[in-house]
């Protein structure tokens, strides 16, 4: 009896029935961080890799260019453009930031000119469909933001989604409205939680009333989406919290919300605290409670479940940077990736600035299953999988490639077919959010730390 009412309250599909619900399998609290580092997670991502992707594809390689022939050359609807600068680091931000400096700013500026100069170069460079500041801290530097608008506005689509990370603390009317003018229709913006402890213990300098304003005021202004970021399982943080921080998203009118667990990272000043085993693991069991809550709230209140962690209100396009199937980055520490290519720029602002033209700092040659594998791993994120777009890309039948995968996903409860697609259940998309964990967060971890150490490594092995 208590095997169902769990799988009824958490499944996206009421009344199926599930072999086995693994939810009560894991009511134990799990330092993620410390797993996913172990030799045991090393082992089951070796065992993964070459069962979807085959031998050759572990561990993966990134490595320098050797020549100038060797940049990659690809082009892309969607774009992508990092800024840097922050006014004050959080402790738990893994992302490449660094603090604000007038002069690093300008120079900042003529480096992303030159590499966004040398992209309109590249031979039948596609209209852009869409364009995301990211950050760092965007909205700190509003004139890096109109420096990327203008330089592409030759090849912008007219509707282009053009989208921008907001810090509530630069949220103010005028602020908005120059990125109105500027062309900017999305906005997200990083209030993170309500809760004024929470705040401070993450560093982040405004107050629950500062946050709550610059939503009010987003949210007035006509941006074709106003995304909120929430962060829960903040130590310290109420059990009940994380779903209060989203029934007061939902009243103040946003269009989307996404909500994450706070991940740890071992690179970040939280990372080594939780390494050290001076900050509290927070309990899976808790983790869960808040994600059922909030996925419960946003779905009562009409809005759809658009990727492991977003909730969006229906029948507006989701606010993401990362579930395009091909883009290209702009920036220091910014990643692109066209068909079966990877490369990401130099991590370090100071050697960005001084290129002459931009240049990749390390790439990976994606073998075709693993370029499958990655496109079927973001959608599965985006909690959709559709065969009839697997097709189209690849010229494959899904269900001949996955077709055991997608069954064992149904058996388990974590997906089902509906019509001609594949979706997860709420129970699935938890069991994504303990699968990156695990797995992929373990990559970011690796590469990012190599990157922010070095600004031209030679080579990163990724295991
Ligand atoms: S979380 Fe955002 S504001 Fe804080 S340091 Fe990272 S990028 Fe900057």
């Amino acid at each position: 009896m208590r095997l169902h009412s769990i799988q009824e309250s958490i499944s996206g599909a009421p009344g199926r029935r599930h072999l086995l619900s693994l939810s009560d399998l894991w009511d134990i609290p799990v330092n993620y961080q410390k797993v996913r580092h172990g030799r045991w997670a090393q082992r089951a991502r070796h065992l993964l890799a070459r069962c979807f992707m085959g031998k050759d594809a572990w561990p993966m390689v990134f490595r320098a260019p050797r020549s100038p022939e060797e940049w990659p050359q690809g082009t892309s609807p969607h774009l992508y453009i990092h800024l840097p600068f922050c006014r004050r680091i959080c402790p738990h931000c893994p992302y490449n930031k660094v603090l604000y400096h007038k002069a690093d700013h300008l120079a900042y500026g003529r480096a992303l000119r030159r590499e966004l100069e040398g992209y309109l170069r590249r031979p039948d460079t596609p209209r852009v469909q869409s364009l995301y500041f990211g950050g760092g801290t965007p909205s700190l530097t509003p004139d890096l933001i109109e420096l990327g608008i203008r330089s592409l506005s030759l090849i912008l689509e007219k509707n282009a989604e053009i989208a921008v990370e907001v810090h509530p603390c630069d949220a103010q009317g005028a602020l908005l409205e120059r990125l109105r003018g500027a062309g900017v229709n999305r906005i997200s913006l990083g209030a993170e939680t309500f809760d004024a402890n929470s705040l401070h213990r993450l560093g982040r300098g405004y107050s629950p009333i500062q946050a709550e304003e610059a939503i009010r005021l987003a949210c007035s202004l006509g941006f074709d989406c106003v995304d909120v970021n929430l962060i829960y399982g903040i130590p310290g943080q109420s059990v009940s919290q994380p779903a209060a921080d989203a029934a007061r998203c939902l009243a103040l009118g946003v269009d989307q919300i996404s909500a994450y667990p706070l991940l740890t990272f071992v690179h970040t000043p939280l990372g080594h605290q939780v390494a050290e085993g001076r900050f509290p693991v927070y309990g899976d069991r808790w983790r869960l409670r808040s994600q059922k809550e909030i996925s419960r709230i946003c779905r009562e209140a009409g809005f759809l479940r658009t990727s492991v962690w977003s909730f969006t209100r229906p029948g507006i396009d989701p606010y993401s940077t990362v579930t395009r199937e091909d883009y290209v980055g702009f920036g220091a520490g910014a990643g692109s990736k066209v068909g079966g290519i990877f490369w990401f720029n130099t991590f370090s602002v100071e050697a960005y600035h001084h290129a002459a033209m931009p240049r990749p700092a390390l790439i990976l040659q994606a073998a075709d299953r693993f370029s499958r594998v990655h496109w079927l791993y973001w959608q599965i994120y985006r909690t959709c999988i559709s065969p009839i777009r697997y097709q189209e890309l690849f010229h494959r039948d899904l269900e001949r490639d996955y077709g055991a995968l997608l069954l064992l996903l149904q058996g388990l409860g974590l997906a089902y077919k509906d019509r001609d697609e594949y979706r997860l259940t709420e129970q699935g998309a938890i069991w994504v959010h303990r699968l990156q964990s695990l797995f992929s967060l373990t990559y970011i971890d690796e590469l990012w730390q190599r990157c922010q150490k070095e600004a031209w490594p030679e080579e990163v092995v990724l295991t």
